[in-house]
């Protein structure tokens, strides 16, 4: 098994379009996925969907199920793969919460989670797998 952090890599334009919704959407928690490519275990995400937060709350989200299913349509028909999902923490720390943890059901995916608890917002990808949390190497850039 690969203990190494994975890497996984998104464009600043790309950053700015989720900063952008999650101060949008505070205090309400922001949501969407990330999709990308996938090379030689080097994920880069090109394409952030923002989703609507169908529980329009502060402290948990859950994805649109219709626009989850566009959402995977469109990266199918643009070549992209879903790497994942993201969302924003409006008042707590870039970790995942007990309730991310529990709902974490995709090993393969990267979960993005991005803060704006602290004077500037901090971005953190994680793996979870079996209930293990571990952060990846998140490149931005
Ligand atoms: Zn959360």
């Amino acid at each position: 098994m690969n203990v190494l952090p994975e890497t996984i890599r998104l464009s600043r334009r790309e950053y700015a379009v989720m900063l952008h919704e999650a101060n949008r959407k505070a205090p309400e928690e922001a949501c969407g996925l990330l999709a990308g490519t996938n090379d030689d275990g080097v994920r880069t995400i090109r394409k952030i969907y923002v989703l609507e937060n169908a529980d329009h709350s502060p402290e948990h989200f859950r994805l649109n199920p219709a626009e989850q299913l566009a959402a995977i349509r469109n990266m199918r028909q643009n070549g992209l793969k879903p790497l994942g999902n993201w969302h924003s923490h409006p008042a707590t720390p870039s970790r995942p919460s007990a309730e991310d943890i529990r709902l974490a059901f995709d090993k393969n995916a990267t979960y993005c989670i991005l803060s704006l608890a602290g004077e500037t917002p901090v971005l953190n990808a994680f793996h979870i797998e079996n209930g293990n949390v571990r952060k990846e190497n998140l490149q931005i850039k």
